[in-house]
């Protein structure tokens, strides 16, 4: 009976053991994840008092960020000229007043009520007559060959 209270007692010191390593291990996975959430509250903050500096100061040239502020304002002109190149291909406009991208037809921006420029009607025009003159192009041409193929 002794040698099979023994190994009873090995069996029980070793599940033990497994049981109390397995939760280290669960421990430990849990802290990490905590630490990983922390972290990226650290990284939000950061970016929190990034954007905050940059309306601060984005008109300070004597900031000691300057350059970096450069940077982001390039960045944003960059993505303003990218959104209006959207934009036109998709034959939208620009609200003057809440920035929504409004269908060049409208009179009136739908999300805040503005009234649009008119500039929208006057390309439209221009863009027309443009249309007009390459039609007037191509008949013109199309009646030269025609004279042409008459005369040989
Ligand atoms: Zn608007």
């Amino acid at each position: 009976m002794a040698l099979f209270d023994k190994i009873t007692d090995i069996f029980n010191s070793t599940s033990k053991e497994l049981g109390k390593k397995a939760k280290d291990v669960i421990s430990t996975v849990k802290l990490e994840n905590e630490i990983t959430g922390q972290e990226s509250k650290i990284r939000e903050s950061f970016l929190k008092i990034g954007e905050q500096y940059f309306e601060a100061f984005k008109d300070d040239p004597d900031s000691p960020y300057a350059k970096i502020i450069a940077e982001v304002a390039e960045a944003k002109a960059k993505i303003a000229d990218l959104r209006n190149q959207i934009n036109d291909l998709k034959g939208l406009v620009k609200c003057p007043v809440c920035g929504e991208a409004v269908s060049a037809d409208q009179a009136f921006c739908p999300k805040c009520g503005a009234k649009l420029p008119e500039k929208a009607v006057e390309e439209k025009v221009e863009e027309a007559v443009e249309e007009v003159k390459e039609a007037v192009e191509e008949v013109k041409e199309a009646a030269e060959d025609a004279a042409e193929e008459i005369k040989e």
